[in-house]
């Protein structure tokens, strides 16, 4: 059996575990086009405030990965031939496989405004951005940042780290209100502004402003403008599907999946930020971009590519993350709805989280410490826990985790 693997990225390597755990023979190709290959990419927001270094992103010794016995051949999937069982390599190379699995995840959302093309705009999407970004915070000294969610956030608290000077552009009248409530809202705001970020609500950027290439500034809807060396967006991800949709597989805001993970061509399955799964909570085939459920549906995709039939069951999304340094976990459905910075999700983000659910809110607050609960008529829907985490682990173990979902591992 010849199996195929198009990324590098953890749901990737999962299905490369899987595949290898059933079967000791077969051949595995893995392709990647990430020239560092495999990392922890929420690891990145760590590396730019300085808590971890480069080194620390990569998880995996040289001999775990010559332990799976994989050939990983550097390039990009440029075509898919579903009747041939072949794939095109960079446009030139075919690669035939028995079972495919694509897991190329998804990119940022560009920034599309007049004059966003110049030097000194930058997102956080890979190790390159990473880098381009710490680059450019060692000579700048005010940077201009646009998006929400906690990708958005992390490029404030990875800038201000490094003691660049930070305008935080919000569309709406509050950070992330479509997950958090006000009141979380609120603490965020308030820590953001105590380290020094001037928050600008209700701004919306309309033109990046330059010299010779360069940024210089940013204008406002209101006429406004901010002078910064930096502009930093995060405004939302969008899943890789052009290979899937060449091909004429099934799409719709990601690749379709069925319960085994195959797409609507039953030798092509699909895993991780690029798949839209079916969550039986929402009864909505949702997106996620969380490292936990790329990993498990890398794994349970790689089991059934090796012949053992597996479902795939969605349990709810969950995320323990850091937001204005604050640790927060947030577990199912949660939000409003709607979001103003925001297209589509962001990373680190699920759909589910912002369904609004038909629940009764139960909370208790005292200073930044917050627990959230969202009670349906015959269980629990959703929680977030702010600050203290005492709550975190025994909410997701014993009323979202019962089916086998594994969080956050590398
Ligand atoms: C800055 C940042 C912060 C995050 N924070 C969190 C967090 O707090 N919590 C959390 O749970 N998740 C977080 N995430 C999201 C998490 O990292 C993703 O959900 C996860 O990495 C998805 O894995 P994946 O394998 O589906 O895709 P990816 O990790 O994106 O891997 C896909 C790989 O495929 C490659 N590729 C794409 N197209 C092709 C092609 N045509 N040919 C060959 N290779 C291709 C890409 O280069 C990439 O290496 C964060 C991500 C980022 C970037």
């Amino acid at each position: 059996m010849k199996y195929v693997i198009v990324g590098s990225g953890v749901a990737g390597l999962a299905a490369c575990e899987a595949i290898r755990s059933l079967d000791e023979t077969g051949e595995i190709c893995m392709l990647g086009d990430d020239p560092h290959g495999y990392y922890s990419r929420p690891g990145l927001a760590y590396y730019l405030t300085g808590e971890m270094h480069e080194k620390g992103l990569f998880p995996r010794t040289k001999k775990e990965w010559q332990s799976l016995n994989l050939r990983f051949i550097p390039g990009q999937a440029t075509q898919i031939f579903p009747d041939e069982h072949e794939l095109e390599v960079d446009g030139k190379t075919h690669l035939s496989y028995d079972r495919l699995l694509i897991a190329v995840g998804a990119q940022a959302v560009r920034l599309d405004v007049p004059g966003a093309d110049q030097e000194g705009i930058v997102k956080l999407d890979h190790m390159e951005d990473a880098r381009r970004i710490l680059k450019l915070a060692r000579r700048g000294k005010t940077a201009v940042v646009v998006g929400g969610g906690i990708t958005a956030l992390e490029l404030v608290e990875g800038l201000r780290s490094r003691g660049v000077k930070v305008h935080y552009l919000l569309r709406g009248d509050r950070y992330w209100g479509n997950v958090l409530d006000e009141q979380e809202s609120k603490i965020i705001e308030h820590r953001l502004q105590e380290d020094g970020v001037k928050l600008h609500h209700h701004a919306e950027l309309i033109e990046v402003l330059g010299k010779r290439g360069r940024v210089q500034g940013v204008r406002l809807s209101d006429d406004r403008t901010l002078r910064c060396d930096i502009l930093a967006y995060a405004i939302g991800i969008r899943p890789r599907v052009e290979l899937a949709q060449e091909a004429g597989l099934a799409i719709d805001r990601g690749i379709l999946a069925n319960e085994f993970l195959q797409t609507s061509n039953p030798d092509i399955y699909v895993a991780g930020d690029v798949a839209q799964v079916y969550d039986p909570m929402s009864k909505r085939s949702i997106i996620d971009s969380l490292w936990g459920p790329a990993r498990e549906q890398g794994h349970i995709a790689g089991l059934n590519m090796a012949g053992q039939q597996t479902a795939y069951i969605k349990a709810a999304p969950f995320n323990v993350t850091r937001l204005a340094g604050l640790t927060t976990t947030i577990i199912g459905t949660v939000g409003r709805g709607r979001d103003d910075d925001l297209v589509g999700i962001a990373r680190g983000d699920s759909e589910t989280w912002r369904a609004l659910p038909d629940a009764i809110v139960a909370q208790t607050g005292f200073d930044v410490n917050r627990l959230r609960l969202l009670v349906g008529e015959k269980t629990l829907l959703g929680a977030i826990v702010m600050g203290d985490q005492k709550l975190s682990f025994p909410l997701e173990k014993n009323h979202f985790c019962e089916r086998g979902y594994f969080p956050h591992s590398r």
